[in-house]
């Protein structure tokens, strides 16, 4: 593991101060919103203010939506060519891999999470971009054998104006990821990141600016979820929604999207199972337990924040796990050795808190944990211990529910037909992972999850080669990948007539 040492004058470096206002980019413009409201970025390692935006208003929406509109349909982006966008893309990739440094302390001052995660996303970011770029022509079509004299064939087209609404978890990722694949499809799009990390998205609409698109292809919107957000998700001319976020956000985009029956992919919430036998290799599934749940905050959609554990095993597995979580450095993501940073705002500590406290009240017992940290300077930020509870049974909030947080739950089981079933007993299905060295155990348990993302002796590997979605409550459609792609676009057929006489349906001349 790199450790990664910094000062925190070099970090905020990349700021740009708060005597600016940071704008909206609409149809090739940087603007202020109408509504002349500003919003003040924090800091969540120490409650500074790290940045002023201009705050979107459904106005701003609008103009970008129609922007976007006039781009693809009047202004020919319909028509643009592949290699051509496959050009753009890299570049950006190229521009962003060189400022890479910047972006991911943008994220870590903004988000909270550690710089060596931060630089592990944009390295992720340019990623998608050149995988995307790759994929721009690569849409074939199909030609089909049909009777009556006809060449009947499939195009693929892109889907028209797309927007794009983020979640705060991984503020520069979520949103490249999206851009990169419905740019590459021919979309034009528009973004709306997070109300509370808005900042790399800002800076990466610079890149955006200099390679050199046609206005109103692509464009930023800042705001709330309830103003700018719900007007993206309402309005006609919005052909495609690509939402991350909340099961609760969710359902209510999917309402909303009904009355234009909006083509809408919605990756939302977990609460991940990882299955750990007892013949698990015992000390890669202690390991992958902690990293499972404790990365990026446990702020993490697919998080392994129910260990669903063989019975047998609890008695060395646990004080083990326990021990371990209690050693996890916590601190400001820039400092020498720090492994877990603060949670993203006042507001979530205090959710995830609460649910510390549901569980307690559950009758749950809480094995490490459970406060936030207010040691030194760490008070001014928003930091909880990593936590974990045992005792839990299947009905619990905090076993059903989503938190969010550094909190794992316990559950323990006698048989592999019980791992399943708790596995699979909550209302969602993103993700989920089973320890054990018997090969065929392993894929037969697999097989039962009703999970979208699955992984065997491991937790948290993904690819942006690989689809990225849920089951159940936890979504509709994929992120990355050739099924990513597919989101954005349409599927066309095509009949020709190969014998031009007329069809003789009607004998009247
Ligand atoms: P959230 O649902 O509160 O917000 C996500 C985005 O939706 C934000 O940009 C927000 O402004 C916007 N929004 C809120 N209300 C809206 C509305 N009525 N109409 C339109 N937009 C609206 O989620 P969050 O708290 O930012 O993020 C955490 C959630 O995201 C967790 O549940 C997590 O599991 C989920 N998530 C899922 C994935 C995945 O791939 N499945 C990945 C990351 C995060």
């Amino acid at each position: 593991m790199t450790l990664v040492i910094l000062e925190k004058a070099h970090i905020e470096s990349v700021l740009v101060g708060n005597d600016t206002v940071q704008k909206m980019y609409i149809n090739g413009e940087w603007v202020e919103s109408e509504s002349k409201y500003t919003r003040e970025i924090i800091n969540p390692a120490n409650g500074e203010v790290i940045g002023v935006v201009t705050e979107g208003s459904v106005e701003d929406a609008k103009k970008a939506i129609a922007a976007a509109k006039q781009a693809f349909y009047k202004n020919g982006w319909m028509n643009s060519k592949a290699r051509d966008r496959a050009e753009l893309l890299l570049k950006i990739s190229n521009k962003l891999e060189e400022r890479k440094e910047e972006f991911a302390y943008l994220d870590t001052l903004n988000n909270g999470k550690t710089v060596r995660e931060s630089i592990a996303d944009v390295e992720d970011a340019v990623n998608q971009l050149r995988y995307y770029a790759g994929m721009a022509t690569k849409p074939h079509g199909q030609t089909y054998d049909v009777p009556d004299d006809i060449q009947a064939m499939v195009v693929r087209e892109a889907i028209g104006v797309v927007g794009i609404i983020v979640p705060w978890n991984y503020p520069l990722v979520m949103a490249n990821q999206k851009i990169a694949a419905a740019l590459a499809a021919g979309c034009t799009v528009l973004v709306k990141p997070a109300q509370q990390t808005p900042l790399s998205v800002i800076r990466l609409f610079e890149i955006i600016d200099e390679v050199g698109f046609p206005p109103g292809v692509v464009n930023l919107v800042l705001g709330s979820g309830s103003k700018v957000g719900a007007e993206i998700v309402a309005n006609p001319d919005v052909d495609k929604v690509s939402f991350t976020g909340g099961t609760d956000t969710g359902i209510k985009l999917m309402k909303s999207a009904a009355d234009t029956v909006k083509k809408i992919s919605l990756e939302l919430g977990g609460k991940s199972p990882n299955i750990v036998f007892a013949d698990a290799d015992f000390e890669s599934a202690v390991d992958y337990a902690l990293f499972a749940i404790f990365a990026n905050q446990g702020q993490v959609c697919s998080a392994g924040s129910r260990l669903v554990l063989e019975e047998n095993l609890y008695e060395t597995f646990v004080p083990e796990l326990v021990k371990r979580a209690k050693l996890i450095k916590v601190g400001p993501g820039w400092e020498k050795g720090v492994e877990m940073g603060p949670l993203v705002s006042e507001d979530h500590m205090n959710n995830v808190l609460n649910y510390i406290e549901i569980g307690k009240k559950e009758g749950a017992t809480l094995l490490c944990g459970g406060n936030r940290i207010v040691e030194g300077d760490l008070e001014k930020g928003y930091y909880v211990e990593p936590t974990i509870f045992g005792d839990t049974t299947p009905n619990m909030r905090i076993v059903q529910e989503e938190i969010f947080g550094p909190v794992l739950v316990i559950q323990t089981f006698k048989t592999e037909e019980e791992a399943i079933e708790l596995a699979n007993g909550t209302a969602f299905g993103l993700a989920g992972a089973v320890f054990t060295q018997d090969g065929a155990k392993a894929q037969r348990v697999i097989r039962q999850l009703r999970a979208g993302i699955t992984w065997i002796n491991t937790y948290h590997p993904t690819f942006n080669e690989a689809p990225w979605g849920g089951y159940k409550q936890s979504g509709i459609g994929r992120d990355l990948g050739t099924y990513g792609f597919e989101e954005y676009l349409e599927i066309k057929q095509i009949n020709i007539n190969l014998k031009v006489e007329p069809s003789g349906f009607f004998e009247g001349k």
